[in-house]
């Protein structure tokens, strides 16, 4: 098999991202990663970080490790990455570029969507809103309202990362909507221990389903401390390096009562699959993370998930397109992963 890259240029809508964070990225050259088989076969995926970087990884180490492998040995090439990590150190979403490509072209060679490849577990699943941050309590109030009426379930914040200001819109948010409704809290690793378990006891008052990425998650142990001390459920383990190995040691430290997964920060469909198993050993949820084409077909494979992400980035509130009026997402039926069409979109209009 070969693999070639096509750039592709891609400007994020403008929204904000925690206090002290970059939000929406500036533009950039994103690709798309393509595998081909001496048969023909093709699997493609979309990479939405760096191109130019990608593209330097592909050119010194991958192209050359993946010429005359097979393509259906995913397991085995997912294994050599490790190998090859080891001294590259590469970066978390690399696994995932590779691992999708492959599994897209599994699929598209047998018909089938990825999903269906993996064990179809559920055909639709829910989806809750997920917000960039909004300036006030008074506007995230207003686009909660609009995530409501358009549908959505549940809605999960991402606010300024000032602990005292979020628990206390965290705690609003609840009176306002009510306390059937799911709410979920992303920190963004916004906290040091003492802020986190601030934040964490104002969450455990207010209902909220899970409390995710409080801190950086290179200290399995503050996390561990975390746990002791907050009674709301720790959702762990979104950024960290080490894939599962890093989970699964979250899992033994006994603060996860869930943990992350996903293609593009796990290591890719394979990684993501290996996460929810060894969560769902545990009788633990392996929540999916992010709005991609890869993450609906893990949520619809995954028993152990309850929601789908989906992001709301503007006031007004667009509901995502992957989201039905009634706030499901539904199995995708195309072969293989299926990327959006607005991806071949901006590829041909950089004359690609
Ligand atoms: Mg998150």
């Amino acid at each position: 098999m070969d693999v070639e890259l096509t750039p592709v240029p891609a400007v994020s809508p403008p929204f904000a991202w925690r206090r002290g964070l970059r939000g929406s990225h500036p533009a950039r050259t994103t690709a798309i990663l393509r595998i081909t088989t001496d048969d023909g076969a093709v699997g493609e995926a979309y990479h939405e970080w760096s191109g130019p970087m990608l593209a330097d990884i592909v050119d010194r180490i991958l192209r050359e490790e993946l010429v005359g492998e097979r393509a259906d040995r995913r397991e085995w090439l997912w294994h050599r990455l490790w190998e090859l990590d080891r001294t590259e150190e590469f970066p978390i979403w690399l696994f995932g570029v590779i691992d999708v490509a492959l599994w897209d072209l599994e699929g598209r060679l047998l018909g089938v969507p990825v999903h269906r490849l993996l064990g179809t577990y559920r055909d639709t699943i829910p989806a809750y809103a997920s917000t960039v941050t909004f300036s006030t309590v008074e506007e995230y109030l207003d686009v909660a309202d609009q995530c409501v009426a358009l549908g959505y379930p549940a809605i999960k914040l991402h606010a300024w990362g000032d602990a005292r200001a979020d628990a206390d819109l965290c705690q609003r948010l609840r009176a306002h909507v009510g306390p059937e409704m799911d709410l979920m809290y992303d920190g963004s690793a916004a906290f040091d221990l003492h802020d986190a378990i601030y934040l964490g006891r104002a969450l455990a008052e207010a209902g909220y389903l899970w409390y995710e990425e409080p801190m950086r998650e290179f200290s399995v142990t503050a996390y561990k401390w975390l746990g002791e001390k907050v009674d709301v459920p720790l959702l762990v383990a979104e950024t960290s390096d080490g894939g599962h190995l890093n989970t699964a040691d979250f899992i033994a430290s006994g603060c996860a009562t869930g943990v992350r997964t996903s293609a593009n920060h796990r290591g890719g469909i394979t990684g993501a699959m290996r996460i929810a198993h060894l969560a769902d050993s545990f009788l633990l949820r392996a929540e999916v993370h992010g709005p991609t084409e890869p993450a609906v077909h893990l949520c619809m494979a995954i028993p152990n998930c309850t929601y789908y992400e989906s992001l709301v980035t503007s006031n007004p509130v667009v509901r995502e397109a992957r989201v039905g009026a009634d706030g499901l997402v539904r199995a995708p039926t195309a072969p293989g992963i299926a990327m959006p069409d607005f991806v071949y979109e901006r590829s041909a209009r950089n004359g690609n």
